[in-house]
């Protein structure tokens, strides 16, 4: 939850003024940045100032918060594995920076198991590959044995790519820190990719050489990234502002945004907010509690962050509406709601209590009491399979701008 103030915006623009109970997706514009990295933006935006000193400060406070010995922060965290893995590829020569994406002469070999090969809107390798890196995946997608990392690390490793995130399988994987200690019996860094995790300090500890996250999730910062680790490692990402990650730069606002939210997570009362997203699913358990056909749980994190979600299965038999007609019934209504959706196809859904202004979780509850009795009174049962509704999707992305 965010006091924020709401200054109409969306409605002005004509864009739907959703509320969302998804999570912190960049599809609908990540999370409620929070004031102190807002007010720092608009101050930073008419000054001039030297970038590099700007970095300089962004590096301690990074350091700060995570322990690691230096800090960079680029346009995404997508672009800080990318330049995290072109760092273990070139160190600190500029010859070999500007040679990019051609690895030639270079290690470039990526080794990264095949259960952490994701999406999330982007493959996850591809960020491998844009920097000239060739990826090795290894394992199988759900058993994975520390020989196959020895065996995919070979002699010329740049670095192994680690993946943190709820799109990974989340059983069989070999754990961070065999991993890592696997990749240093052999001189291999290790760069992890966790975008979405509130542990700022736990994946270097267990090994992790560099660690990027992503500015704009669970710290509401503006868009950016952060690549945090080991100091050589951190100047050479830096050092790929002179070659591939120019295209990927940031601006000052971008910095000075993510100082601030860094900030701000450091002095933030968590209890506190945990306790507001906690009413969040008190208030939904209850009103959802007494509706036939629905069937509501609380379900912790998978990663781990300190965070529940409220399951709703709902059996259409009894409710007389499928999860992914709820979903979208709950999309296209007023105010929109967008749900978290990705496992819907199984007949459940999340509700996602971290990214609500206040008085929206009760607007949720409402609309979600008023699509099912609304439901309950519609005649038939002919529902659309979930992959209709998949292909609908993917036929209105592949139509844009229109
Ligand atoms: C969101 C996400 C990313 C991308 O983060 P951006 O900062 O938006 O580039 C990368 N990896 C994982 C695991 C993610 O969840």
């Amino acid at each position: 939850m965010n006091e924020t103030a709401r200054s109409g915006i969306r409605e002005r623009l004509g864009l739907r003024p959703i509320i969302n109970v998804s999570g912190t997706m960049t599809a609908l514009g990540a999370s409620i940045v929070v004031p102190e990295a807002v007010a720092m933006t608009a101050a930073i935006l008419p000054e001039f100032v030297e970038i590099n000193d700007l970095h300089r400060l962004a590096s301690r406070t990074i350091a700060k918060l995570t322990g690691a010995e230096a800090g960079f922060i680029t346009a995404s965290c997508s672009a800080g594995v990318t330049l995290a893995i072109a760092a273990c590829m070139t160190g600190p020569d500029l010859a070999r920076i500007e040679q990019l994406p051609n690895p030639s002469g270079m290690r470039h070999r990526v080794p990264i198991m095949l259960g952490h090969m994701v999406g999330y809107g982007a493959p996850v390798e591809q960020a491998i590959r844009l920097a000239g890196g060739t990826v090795v995946p290894f394992g199988q997608a759900t058993d994975v044995r520390p020989y196959q990392l020895e065996a995919a690390l070979g002699e010329d490793a740049a670095c192994a790519l680690y993946v943190v995130s709820h799109h990974c399988v989340g059983y069989g994987q070999l754990p961070l820190e065999d991993f890592a200690a696997i990749c240093h019996r052999r001189h291999v860094p290790v760069v992890v990719d966790a975008a979405s995790e509130y542990d700022l300090k736990g994946f270097l500890e267990a090994g992790a050489d560099l660690v990027c996250y992503s500015a704009h999730k669970f710290l509401g910062g503006p868009t950016a990234g952060i690549v945090a680790g080991r100091k050589d490692l951190v100047r050479a990402t830096f050092l790929q502002n002179m070659g591939i990650g120019r295209g990927m730069k940031v601006g000052k606002e971008s910095i000075l945004g993510t100082i601030a939210a860094l900030e701000a997570w450091e002095r933030r009362d968590h209890a506190a907010v945990r306790r507001t997203e906690q009413e969040a699913l008190d208030l939904w358990r209850e009103r959802f509690a007494a509706i036939e056909g629905v069937t509501a749980t609380l379900e912790p994190d998978p990663t781990h962050n300190p965070l529940d979600r409220l399951k709703l299965a709902i059996d259409p038999a009894r409710a007389r509406i499928t999860a992914w007609e709820l979903a979208d019934r709950l999309a296209a209504g007023a105010p929109p709601v967008i749900v978290r959706d990705h496992e819907v196809e199984h007949g459940y859904f999340f509700l996602d209590p971290c990214n609500l202004h206040p008085g929206e979780a009760r607007v949720v509850a409402e609309r979600i009491e008023a699509e099912l009795a609304e439901a309950k009174s519609r005649a038939g049962s002919n529902h659309p399979p979930a992959s209709a509704r998949r292909e609908r999707r993917f036929a209105r992305l592949m139509a844009w701008p229109d």
